[in-house]
């Protein structure tokens, strides 16, 4: 590899053969470094994995016409190793997005405002690495083993241990605790939830005394079975105004998306959402995407109280 510090972050795909390949690292975010020796390396952007469709719905017309290419789909070996995504190679949401619109939306709808924040080398971004240059294969014989003792994703290591995901507990990874989309969200985002149970009562962090004052990013999937619409009515909300110059909502904003199939759902920020106001699913999962900046770093605290909602469910009609 020929690393370079000329214009941009940026870095050939794998190695062709007689020439190095060169890796700028330019003006790189955090993680630039990294995600670039990926490339260098061999290595695809996650949402180009040939089972990306699985994982993502990629909006095409959302995106830069001159920055398309980023979101093809390449024919990717994958190595059994899963999609991630808060691998390193991920982009997040919006990039390349024409005035900031998205351009992808995860089906684990969990990971949405996760996607591609990942600064640092995952378990399957090292896995992938070390199955493809066969280095697990070699520290295996080293070992003297003769088949993979590392369960549930886990693999021998050059010290003969075994790295095991997150989710798992044991020596060989053998207790499968959460899976691994489980436990790291649970990691990124302890007040993402999953919520299925007809009359159960959300509120956001802290209310209703004072919301979150630190960054905070989560995300609330309502869950209906097949037939059913998920209907979330507000009982109380109230948070940061809309900024008066602009009329647009500043840091904290609450995003519900009753089609999920659609890229963009309605923002409510303020007193935006009156006591009894109800919000049904066109299907049967609605989604609640929430965020507030970070107060202290203006020395502030977040004095808004928050929001307190129910979940029920209801028949779609006609729908068999
Ligand atoms: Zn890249």
């Amino acid at each position: 590899m020929n690393f370079l510090l000329d214009k941009s972050c940026h870095a050939g795909l794998g190695y062709w053969e007689g020439q190095p390949t060169k890796v700028s690292l330019a003006n790189c975010p955090a993680r630039g470094p990294t995600h670039e020796i990926g490339h260098a390396l061999g290595i695809e952007h996650e949402q180009s994995r040939s089972d990306r469709d699985e994982n993502i719905i990629v909006f095409m017309a959302n995106v830069k016409p001159e920055s398309a290419s980023n979101y093809d789909k390449e024919p990717t070996i994958n190595f059994n190793v899963p999609y991630d995504y808060y691998s390193l190679m991920h982009y997040r949401e919006r990039s390349f997005g024409i005035d900031g619109k998205r351009a992808m939306l995860a089906k684990d709808a969990r990971f949405q405002t996760r996607m591609g924040k990942g600064t640092k080398i995952t378990h399957w971004n090292a896995k992938l690495m070390n199955t493809m240059y066969g280095c697990i294969d070699d520290w295996l014989k080293a070992c003297k083993k003769e088949s993979e003792p590392c369960k549930n994703g886990g693999y021998t290591q050059k010290d003969c241990s075994c790295a095991c995901p997150l989710g798992t507990t044991g020596d060989k990874c053998e207790n499968l605790v959460l899976s691994y989309r489980d436990a790291l969200i649970k990691q990124l985002s302890p007040y993402t939830s999953v919520i299925s149970t007809s009359g159960a009562v959300v509120v956001s962090p802290g209310y209703p005394d004072k919301g979150p004052s630190t960054e905070t990013q989560y995300t609330q999937v309502f869950r209906a079975t097949e037939c059913q619409r998920a209907v979330v009515k507000f009982d109380d909300f109230g948070i940061q105004p809309r900024n008066s110059s602009n009329n647009l909502c500043g840091s904290s904003f609450l995003e519900i998306r009753s089609d999920v199939s659609v890229p963009e759902g309605k923002i409510f920020c303020g007193e935006e959402i009156k006591k009894g106001t109800a919000f049904e699913s066109d299907k049967s999962v609605l989604i609640l995407h929430y965020t507030n900046g970070d107060y202290t770093k203006h020395g502030k605290e977040n004095t808004y109280r928050g929001y307190k909602a129910t979940f029920t469910t209801e028949a779609i009609p006609n729908c068999s």
